[in-house]
């Protein structure tokens, strides 16, 4: 099996390029953004405990997203590897991740660190437009859908997430920032890590990506 986790700055392209890694890997895509959205849209009780956190760019309690993503890794499609997004954060939720995978006979190999500069974030979070349906990202200038408004895949209407607004990117930044470090070493010491820059242009990240994956796993050449 092969666990992909990506690490990297809110708009550093992780999203968009867990999609395509999923694609690509034939993997299914974890996100943990992603499914705390879903269950604000839902009104869960999940939902409801986390709206006002996302919405002030905090991250939601470490105990609350670890049952989300219990309950997601005990579903079988995992058992073939993933692409995990958004999570870790810190290294508190590295460890717990180590134990979730763990106890359900299921490993990391490789870990992906996206690097990309404030500016570049800042101006792709301010045009990111998601799908409602879907969750495709979208950008105003430069991945525009081919009609305004609507998503390419499933018709669905875009929308801008609250927390894209810039004085909440800063506060995710910082949130960020503050956390990125220990992970990074946390991982550097599993000799797990892999640090690219993610301000290219996002197929060329992909490129970069998968050639780095189908050297470290073998199995990943089908
Ligand atoms: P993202 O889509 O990864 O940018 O996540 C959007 C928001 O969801 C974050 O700003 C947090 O409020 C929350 N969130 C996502 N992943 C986590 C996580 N691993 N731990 C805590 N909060 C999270």
């Amino acid at each position: 099996m092969t666990g992909i986790v990506l690490l990297g700055p809110p708009g550093a392209g992780k999203g968009t390029q867990a999609v395509r890694l999923a694609e690509e890997l034939i993997l299914p895509h974890i996100s943990t953004g992603e499914i705390l959205r879903q269950n604000v849209l839902d009104l869960t009780p999940i939902g409801e405990e986390a709206e006002d956190y996302m919405n002030r760019g905090l991250l939601v309690p470490d105990e609350l997203v670890a049952k989300m993503l219990m309950s997601r890794f005990d579903k079988a499609d995992v058992k073939k590897g993933f692409i995990l997004d958004g999570y870790p954060r810190n290294l508190s939720q590295a460890m717990t991740l180590d134990d979730i995978l763990g106890a359900r006979k299921l490993d990391i190999g490789m870990v992906f660190y996206l690097d990309s500069s404030d500016n570049v974030i800042i101006q792709r979070l301010a045009g990111r437009l998601v799908c409602k349906a879907c969750a495709a990202n979208f950008h105003i200038k430069n991945m525009p859908p081919k009609k305004k408004g609507i998503c390419d895949h499933c018709r669905a209407r875009l929308y801008q997430r609250k927390d894209d607004q810039e004085s909440t990117v800063k506060k995710r930044l910082e949130v960020y920032k503050k956390e990125a470090a220990s992970l990074i070493e946390f991982y550097q010491a599993k000799e797990k890590l892999h640090r690219l820059s993610a301000d290219a242009e996002p197929e060329l990240v992909l490129s970069e990506i998968i050639e780095i994956a189908l050297k470290c796993d073998d199995s990943l050449k089908v």
